[in-house]
């Protein structure tokens, strides 16, 4: 066992197994050893790779839509861009130069909050920006910034790290699947104490169902949404996952771009699992919100234009037009980021339908 799969294991022999929702928050977040305390596992060297990271094209889009959107809602003043989940930074380099080109007057009236709990991609994060010549500060939590003026928030692979908890339908109803200690290993195993579903469809469900919760990503949507409605703008969020439960067990293991073990190697993976899309959108109209999507990833960026982007781009850089054009077509591509990664997009109550979403 590793260290911290020795940390997991005393905890179980103390207080009995954990949630998968624990498992993750202590393989992902654990300052010590944790999945994001000391490495950044982003790109062509980490374990997966994302779509700003693919092509530029991505960020490109995502600052084009929030210029779009605030012109569309009648150009509030000092604004405020928010991003979750930064990564490397990538996008919102990418956004913020696109943003500076199509809306000279945004920028220099605007800050930007970036929400980040690694310190390894804090870092990375900084040094991508640091000649990006606008008004950025950090936070650690969406909560812990103080909202008041219009803000126009972005993330892109956020909510599908965030940990959920499982449930599996038994013959004698839906119990949770759960980290504990066989043989001296972490092992998976069901709690005995059935649950009521909690989600439509659970109680149609066969027997064999997995059933996935995550209330962390439903909490911070509820918030984003009351945040825009109380003081206008919007969200785009991006993110992979389903327009309505699946049932099935998406929770994955990824090292260097593999499939891998966590419970042998806690830590030493990152762990994501799809996003459930109505459930999320279920918690921003709770919020408030008017929300549009999801959509697929890929036509929402054709509709956005980044196809015209991407020959004006391949046009001024023959040398790599093909793999410029090769990676806009990764990310449109329905058999490849097209379909699977979806969109919603959140606004207040009467503000135009956001770009891309007519
Ligand atoms: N948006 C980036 C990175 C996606 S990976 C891209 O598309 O490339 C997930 C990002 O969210 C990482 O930056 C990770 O450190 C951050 N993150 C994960 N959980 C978080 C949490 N609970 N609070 C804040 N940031 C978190």
């Amino acid at each position: 066992m590793n260290p911290l799969a020795e940390r997991i294991a005393a905890a179980i022999e103390r207080e009995g197994p954990i949630s998968i929702a624990q498992f993750m928050t202590m393989c992902l977040y654990d300052a010590e050893h944790g999945a994001y305390a000391a490495r950044a596992p982003i790109g062509a060297n980490g374990d997966y790779i994302t779509a700003p990271e693919v092509s530029q094209t991505f960020g490109e889009m995502c600052g084009l839509w929030i210029v779009q959107t605030w012109h569309n809602q009648g150009r509030p003043q000092n604004p405020l861009i928010v991003e979750l989940g930064p990564g490397r930074g990538t996008l919102m380099k990418d956004a913020l130069r696109a943003i500076r080109a199509a809306a000279p007057k945004f920028l220099p009236q605007a800050e930007v909050k970036l929400v980040e709990i690694s310190p390894a991609f804090k870092e990375m994060q900084t040094k991508t920006l640091a000649e990006a010549s606008a008004n950025i500060a950090w936070v650690s939590r969406f909560d812990d910034i103080v909202v008041d003026r219009p803000v126009y928030l972005i993330a892109n692979e956020f909510f599908d790290c965030l940990p959920i908890r499982q449930y599996v339908k038994t013959a004698t109803g839906w119990c949770e699947k759960v980290v504990a200690v066989e043989n001296g290993a972490l092992a998976l195993a069901l709690a005995k104490l059935p649950l009521p579903p909690a989600l439509p469809g659970a109680d149609v469900a066969p027997e064999g169902a997995v059933l996935e919760t995550c209330s962390a990503a439903e909490a911070v949507i509820e918030d984003i949404a009351r945040t825009v409605v109380g003081n206008g703008g919007a969200a785009l969020l991006f993110d992979y996952g389903y327009d309505a439960p699946s049932f099935k067990d998406s929770l994955q293991a990824v090292a260097r771009h593999k499939h891998a073990d966590a419970l042998s190697a806690p830590g030493a993976s990152d762990l994501s699992a799809h996003v459930d899309f109505a459930a999320l959108a279920r918690a921003a109209e709770k919020g408030g919100a008017a929300v549009f999507g999801p959509r697929g990833q890929g036509d929402l960026l054709v509709d956005l234009g980044i196809e015209v982007r991407v020959q004006k781009l391949a046009f001024a850089n023959p040398n790599q037009a093909k793999s410029i054009v090769a990676g806009v077509r990764r990310l449109i591509d329905p058999k490849e980021m097209g379909d699977l990664f979806r969109a919603i997009a959140l606004v207040p109550p009467g503000s135009p339908n956001p770009p891309g979403f007519d």
